[in-house]
């Protein structure tokens, strides 16, 4: 397996490549270690923190953000999206209220206060 891949762990995005079988697989390109583990588990377990925005059902034409408290796995993103498409909070809700305790393993909470 080779894998050519930009890390996103911060602004710097350098070009990584991974190399080799899972279980031994090398990483070139990195610039530190964060990005040689984003490599790896990119490669064998990818996930992402997702970010949205829910109803305020209280307030008219509001919606509040929220986003999951840990990273999950990728291929769970469009149901897990589906799954906050369906969530509403009722005002006032503050920054790290919690309005699901389980998806796909991450909590979802609000990273946005709506008085
Ligand atoms: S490898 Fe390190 S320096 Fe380069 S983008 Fe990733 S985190 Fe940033």
């Amino acid at each position: 397996m080779k894998k050519d891949l930009i890390c996103i762990v911060c602004p710097r995005g350098c070009s990584v490549t991974v190399e080799g079988e899972i279980g031994a697989l090398k990483v070139t390109g990195c610039s530190c270690t964060k990005g040689e583990q984003y490599a790896i588990e990119e490669c064998t377990h990818p996930t992402r923190t997702v970010t949205s925005i829910v109803r305020v059902s209280n307030r008219e034409d509001t919606m509040a953000s929220v986003k999951t408290s840990c990273p999950i796995p990728k291929e769970s993103i469009f149901a897990a999206m589906e799954s906050i498409r369906g969530l509403s909070v009722e005002a006032p809700v503050c920054v790290g209220d919690v309005i699901c305790k389980d998806l796909y393993g991450a909590e979802v909470v609000v990273t946005k206060e709506v008085l």
